[in-house]
């Protein structure tokens, strides 16, 4: 048996980005023993780069704007398949906790009149996103973490120790969510620096560990997106809900190729900038869904009085859904209408003054000066679509974040699924990580601290077991030292390359059956290789190791955005197949939840030809009429199942 440092919690929360530490605040705040747990430094965590805002229905630039508005664009974006108590709370909840922000010390821009300023992005009716310049993760970041270090005061204030009730653990990893039964007892960790194992025990494990970009070979997201919430969720026995729906924002950088996919923030568009294609055309008029008609300018001098009078005039279509605009571009490059390096022009220099452009998209001016040589000032940026975000997480329960069948499992954040249905709307996922990291932080602490019989218990068999997994790449067993089974173990760094290359080529941004059928079976191949990923060298600090480890996650979670893509036969939001173009409205009632083979969720191998993943096909709750009455008639007619419309 392993000797394993063990430190016993009330809660733990695995992430410290804008949901977990959300969490963290909350749970402690409610009298919970808390630690957080992130991979990467404090403070460096993926929200940070958040640029364009975090959307909250103030109504301070437009005084039309309350969360029914702001619930209404969020369903629409979502082409209605979103998780509408999730929708509802969101909209209802996120003004409170921006101004929450402000009062442990961010600092919004400003409008004339000293009010918090919002800004204008796709999808939402009126300008909603609270910002601070393109820097806005950042200081939603910096004043959680100040947060933070004020309640560690108080608490060394009164008990002499700044930890004693909230402690971070930075630079670790979580390998294994641990259960007695069916609940959850704690987690397996290791220290990335030294390789050193321990387990924190607690009955509450709340999960906010992002998203899975890093499975892409183009993606805006960083080295931390390896899926590994969703995966220990899954290995846990909680099922991931609509794993289909993957965003691809319209706007990455498409050159040089060291900074391919680096994001380019909706704000650009936002704020002025239009896209155009190799002839100069700003084409994005050609792509107005029926859906959208009526809400969008039909002509360039509409949209550009809009910016000016948003009251007489219709949106531009640039500030359509991202899921839309990213396919448009997408079809103006397969026609030949490119950029040179295989983009399209997004263009801010014709359309303000330079000095406005650098105080408004200080960020994007740099990383374009810094990275391209190119100066957005002067010239148009080459943009095209980027892996960014995904919808599908994993399944909770609207109002406690609580992850479906594992009690005391809670998820909060890009890994949860369901609030933003088949397309998330800018700016909604900084309001989403703070109002479900509460109600996260808030459940797990009611649920660790209202226990009443035995604390669940880590069992001595399972540690043993995930220690046993983690050393697995340092000794592949064969008849050779470094072989198993006669063959040589694998480089994980080529597995990984090739699985990016194979979900962004098979499962990417336009999907076909026989593509896809192949992508399964490169994953199966894959999976059988990973498991002779081999390492050299020591656990102290090893990158190899790390990622070795992270692919076991990035595959199960692959499987499982493949195989749910290949299932729902339509497009919507974030999920398009060429062979089924159109969205179809008896799959709105539809829910593709995905399971792990092996139903007890143990640390049992699986079958890794056989595939590790089931789909189950759950029917979506309905809509409750009062939530209903908000859209028209001729709206709902649009995206209701038939049965739906009747009852
Ligand atoms: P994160 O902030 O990514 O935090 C995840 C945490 O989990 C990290 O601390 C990580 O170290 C930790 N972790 C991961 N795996 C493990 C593990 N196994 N063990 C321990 N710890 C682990 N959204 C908006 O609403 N507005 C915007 O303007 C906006 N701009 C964006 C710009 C860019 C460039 C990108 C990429 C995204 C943007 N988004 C925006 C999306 C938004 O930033 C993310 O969806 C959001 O920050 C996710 O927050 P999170 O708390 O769920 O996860």
């Amino acid at each position: 048996m392993s000797v394993v440092d063990r430190q016993e919690w009330d809660v733990v929360v695995v992430g410290a980005g804008g949901a977990g530490l959300r969490a963290a605040i909350e749970a402690r705040e409610r009298g919970a023993r808390t630690a957080v747990i992130c991979k990467s430094l404090f403070g460096k965590a993926h929200t940070v780069m958040a640029e364009g805002g975090i959307a909250a229905a103030m109504g301070n630039v437009n005084s039309g704007d309350n969360w029914q508005v702001h619930f209404r664009d969020t369903m629409r974006g979502g082409k209605f398949l979103n998780q509408w108590r999730m929708a509802e709370l969101h909209a209802q909840e996120a003004p409170d906790r921006v101004w929450e922000l402000e009062t442990w010390g961010a600092l919004f821009d400003r409008t004339k009149d000293g009010r918090i300023s919002q800004r204008n992005f796709g999808g939402h009716e009126y300008p909603r996103l609270a910002h601070v310049g393109d820097r806005t993760g950042l200081e939603l970041i910096r004043t959680l973490q100040q947060k933070i270090v004020s309640l560690q005061q108080e608490d060394f204030k009164e008990t002499g120790d700044y930890e004693s009730r909230l402690k971070v653990y930075q630079e670790c990893t979580v390998t294994r969510i641990l259960k007695d039964g069916s609940r959850v007892s704690g987690a397996f960790c290791y220290e990335r620096e030294s390789g050193r194992f321990f387990v924190l025990e607690a009955p509450s494990v709340v999960v906010s560990t992002g998203g899975i970009g890093k499975s892409f070979k183009v993606t805006s997201n960083s080295w931390e997106y390896t899926g590994d919430g969703h995966a220990l969720a899954l290995l846990a026995g909680a099922p991931l809900l609509n794993m289909e729906f993957v965003q691809f924002h319209p706007t990455g950088m498409v050159w040089p190729p060291s900074v391919k996919g680096i994001l380019v923030t909706e704000s650009v568009r936002g704020d002025g900038g239009v896209l155009r294609n190799s002839e100069g055309k700003r084409f994005m008029f050609d792509y107005i869904p029926d859906v959208f008609k009526e809400k969008y300018a039909q002509s360039e001098e509409e949209g550009d009085r809009w910016y000016e009078d948003p009251d007489h005039n219709r949106r531009p279509p640039e500030l359509l859904p991202r899921d839309e605009v990213a396919r448009a571009i997408n079809s103006e490059v397969k026609a030949g209408r490119g950029s040179p390096h295989g983009g399209v022009f997004l263009d801010v220099s014709t359309r303000m003054p330079a000095e406005v452009i650098r105080r408004r998209l200080p960020s994007m001016y740099h990383q374009f000066k810094e990275l391209a040589d190119v100066d957005i000032t002067a010239e148009a940026m080459e943009v095209g679509p980027t892996c960014h975000y995904v919808m599908g997480g994993i399944a909770v329960e609207s109002d406690s974040a609580s992850a479906r069948g594992v009690p005391g499992l809670f998820a909060a954040g890009e890994v949860a699924g369901g609030m933003h249905g088949s397309n998330r709307l800018g700016g909604n996922s900084l309001s989403d990580l703070l109002v479900f990291g509460r109600r996260a932080g808030l459940h797990a602490a009611q649920y660790a601290t209202g226990l009443t019989g035995a604390r669940p218990l880590v069992d001595d068999v399972q540690v043993d077991t995930a220690a046993a997994e983690a050393l697995r790449p340092f000794s592949a067993e064969g008849p050779e030292p470094g072989v198993e089974n006669g063959r040589p173990p694998e480089n994980p760094y080529t597995l990984h390359q090739e699985l990016q290359q194979t979900m962004n080529d098979l499962v990417g941004i336009i999907r076909r059956e026989a593509e896809m059928e192949a992508a399964l079976e490169k994953l199966a191949d894959l999976r059988v290789r990973a498991r002779r990923a081999g390492v050299e060298g020591h656990r102290q600090f090893n990158p190899g190791w790390h990622l070795a480890l992270d692919l076991r996650n990035m595959l199960l979670v692959s499987e499982c955005v493949a195989r749910a893509a290949l299932e729902r036969t339509e497009s919507r939001g974030g999920h398009t197949r060429e062979d089924h173009p159109a969205m179809d409205r008896a799959w709105r009632r539809v829910n593709l939840l995905c399971q792990l083979v092996d139903p007890t969720g143990g640390l049992a191998a699986t079958d890794p030809v056989r595939g590790q993943i089931d789909l189950v096909r759950e029917t979506t709750e309905p809509i409750r009429p009062d939530l209903l009455a908000l859209f028209d008639k001729e709206e709902l007619v649009k995206y209701l199942a038939e049965e739906e419309l009747y009852e």
